[in-house]
């Protein structure tokens, strides 16, 4: 399991990326994504990108 962003909500504000203990989100030409490799939806706690995320419905389950 893991989490993806929905690039039609994400403002690319990039606060998620500075939260997450894994390194899973990144940025590359003004759009942010997450690593389903590296995320490990932070292990049963919550979700620290959730946590910081402005958007509604910007960061949902993959
Ligand atoms: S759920 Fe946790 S591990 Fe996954 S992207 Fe968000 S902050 Fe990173
Ligand atoms: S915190 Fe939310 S709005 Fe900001 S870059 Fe991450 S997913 Fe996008």
């Amino acid at each position: 399991m893991a989490f993806k962003i929905d690039p039609d909500n994400c403002t690319a504000c990039g606060a998620c990326e500075l939260e997450c203990p894994n390194a899973a989100i990144s940025e590359k030409d003004g759009m942010y994504r997450i690593s389903a490799k590296k995320c490990t939806e932070c292990d049963g706690d919550e979700p620290k990108c959730l946590a910081v995320c402005p958007a509604d419905d910007s960061i949902v389950p993959v």
